[in-house]
């Protein structure tokens, strides 16, 4: 089947955002609450294991205290991380991933339907949206976010439901993802799935994306194939994504 839809991940794929936005949030509202906590880039991809910013920071006080935390405590911590996450986007804390912007462009131009599919909030998703995509933003037809399902990936609830509302097949689908519980999310959602190493998708072994259509290094013309289909000289295009179909 042609592909005719690209279903976007948020979270390492459009940006760096665990290393350089949501680690440096996080710490700015442990500071602020006064807890002797700090995640450094390389410690904060071990916490990464936890999905859900509300489950780790319970699990991060849970093992500072040695107690179950106050659920109250755990959603002040998350308001103010959320906050200071708004903030640091909105501040040009982050951009893009090299090779995003051209791909959604080609993609667009092509005329391929494209969608986010993502379960972090909407708050957070829109924010890094209006600032980093700015008028590519409306190369999507579709946002599916945390609010709309009950499982966060690595179920695949937020894929089906992008697939249902977009009204195609998962094989008419790519999902560009860059951590196992994206590429389980998109595989159980039976959609094939480019995996775009981030930075901390770069310390699991390679095995552990062999559900994936290809591993690439990025994406544009610095990425190359780690694992899968060879592709021609130019890097990681439109035309090899229309390759790996
Ligand atoms: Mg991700």
């Amino acid at each position: 089947m042609a592909l005719r839809a690209l279903l976007w991940d948020v979270d390492g794929t459009l940006a760096e955002t665990e290393r350089d936005g949501h680690r440096l949030a996080f710490n700015r509202a442990f500071a602020e609450h006064g807890l002797p906590l700090h995640w450094d880039a390389e410690g904060y991809g071990d916490w990464l294991r936890i999905t859900g910013g509300r489950e780790r920071i319970h699990a991060a006080l849970a093992a500072l205290e040695g107690v179950e935390p106050d659920p109250s405590r755990v959603e002040a911590l998350q308001a103010c991380k959320q906050r200071h996450y708004a903030a640091l986007v909105a501040g040009g804390g982050l951009g893009l991933r090299p090779g995003v912007a051209t791909l959604i462009a080609a993609a667009a131009a092509a005329g391929l339907r494209q969608a986010i599919v993502t379960t972090s909030g909407r708050a957070a998703v829109q924010a890094l949206a209006e600032r980093l995509l700015g008028s590519l933003a409306e190369a999507f037809e579709l946002w599916v976010c945390g609010e709309d399902v009950v499982s966060k990936k690595p179920d695949p609830e937020a894929y089906v439901l992008a697939l249902r509302r977009l009204g195609l097949e998962g094989s008419a689908g790519l999902a560009i993802e860059d951590s196992p519980a994206g590429l389980a999310a998109a595989t159980a959602g039976g959609l094939p799935c480019l995996l775009t190493l981030s930075h901390y998708g770069r310390r699991e072994p390679l095995e552990r994306f062999t559900a994936a259509r290809a591993v690439v290094s990025g994406l544009g013309e610095s990425g190359r194939v780690l694992r899968g289909p060879a592709c021609p000289a130019e890097g990681i295009t439109l035309s090899y994504l229309l390759h790996l179909r």
